[in-house]
C-alpha cells in the first residue's frame, strides 16, 4: 500500500560535473510503496539524479531527505546502510564472482543470516535461472540476466528504496517487460519501494504510479502515471518518442 509519507524527498537540487549544470531546481517525492518515475531524453539528466540521491555525486544546491533524515552530505556507504540501494545503468556486477557470490555480497551488511537465507531463495524464485547459474561466473550470464542479477543483489540487502537506472538498456522488448513484472511484483509482495529513471516512457508509465518528466536538468511536469498516460504529446515533446 501506498502512504503519504515520502520516503525520499529532494528539494531544489543542483548537481553539476564542473562548469556544466546537469540537473538544476529538482524537487521531488517518493512515497512509501509507490514506484515512481523519472523519464526524460537521453542526457536530459536522469542518471545524475540518481548519483546524486545516493551520494557518488555531492549537490551543489538543495537537500535530499531519506526517511525524514538529511542524507544530503552522507556517502554512499552509510546511505546504504540505510536501506537505500542504487543499480546503476551499465549493471556493474562482478564477473569473476559466482552469482551466488554477487547476491550474497549485496548482503554484506547483514546480520541476520536466517533473513539472508530467505531472501536468497525469495531472489531465485522471482528469478530461477540465477538458481539455475548459481555457481557460474556472473561475467557469462547474458544483459538480461546481468540485470537480473543486479536487481536481486541490490534485494539481498533488504532495502527500504532501490533506484533502479534504466532497467531496459540494451534488452530485447520481451525481456524488458519480463524484468518490469518481476520489479512490479517485488513492489507489491515485498513493500519495496522503487525510483526508476527510464528512457523507455512506455514502458515506465505502464509500470510505475507516479512519474516526472526530465527536460535539460529540470523537472517539467509531474502527475499519475494514469494521468500522464493520456497526454500522448508528452512523449513526442519531451521525450522522443511517439
Ligand atoms: P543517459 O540516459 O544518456 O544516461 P541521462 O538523462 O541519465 O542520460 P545524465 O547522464 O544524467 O543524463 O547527464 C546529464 C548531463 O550531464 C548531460 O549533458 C551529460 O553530458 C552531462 N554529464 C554526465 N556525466 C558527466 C560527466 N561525468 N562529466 C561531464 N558531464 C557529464
Amino acid at each position: 500500500a501506498v502512504s503519504d509519507l515520502p520516503v525520499l524527498r529532494l528539494s531544489n537540487v543542483e548537481s553539476a560535473y564542473g562548469p556544466i549544470k546537469a540537473i538544476r531546481g529538482v524537487s521531488l517525492q517518493v512515497r512509501r510503496g509507490e514506484i515512481a518515475t523519472v523519464l526524460g531524453a537521453n542526457g536530459a539528466g536522469k542518471t545524475t539524479i540518481l548519483k546524486t540521491i545516493s551520494g557518488i555525486l555531492d549537490p551543489r544546491k538543495g537537500s535530499i531527505a531519506f526517511k525524514g533524515e538529511d542524507i544530503t552530505a552522507r556517502d554512499p556507504a552509510w546511505i546504504v546502510q540505510e536501506g537505500l540501494c542504487h543499480v546503476p545503468e551499465g549493471r556493474e556486477v562482478f564477473p569473476l564472482l559466482s552469482v551466488r557470490d554477487n547476491l550474497l555480497m549485496g548482503a554484506y551488511t547483514r546480520r541476520d543470516r536466517d533473513g539472508v537465507a530467505r531472501d536468497l531463495e525469495a531472489v531465485y524464485r522471482y528469478f530461477p535461472v540465477l538458481k539455475e547459474r548459481a555457481t557460474q561466473d556472473a561475467g557469462l550470464l547474458s544483459g538480461g540476466q546481468q540485470q537480473m542479477l543486479a536487481i536481486s543483489r541490490a534485494l539481498m540487502a533488504a532495502p527500504h528504496l532501490i533506484l533502479l537506472d534504466e532497467p531496459s538498456l540494451g534488452l530485447s522488448p520481451k525481456l524488458t517487460r519480463e524484468i518490469f513484472e518481476i520489479v512490479v511484483r517485488i513492489n507489491r509482495e515485498r513493500g519495496t519501494t522503487l525510483l526508476l529513471v527510464e528512457q523507455n516512457a512506455n514502458m515506465a508509465l505502464a509500470t510505475a504510479d507516479y512519474g516526472y518528466v526530465l527536460e535539460n536538468g529540470r523537472i517539467v511536469m509531474e502527475d499519475t502515471c494514469a494521468r500522464l498516460r493520456e497526454k500522448e504529446d508528452i512523449k513526442e515533446f519531451y521525450l522522443g518518442v511517439k
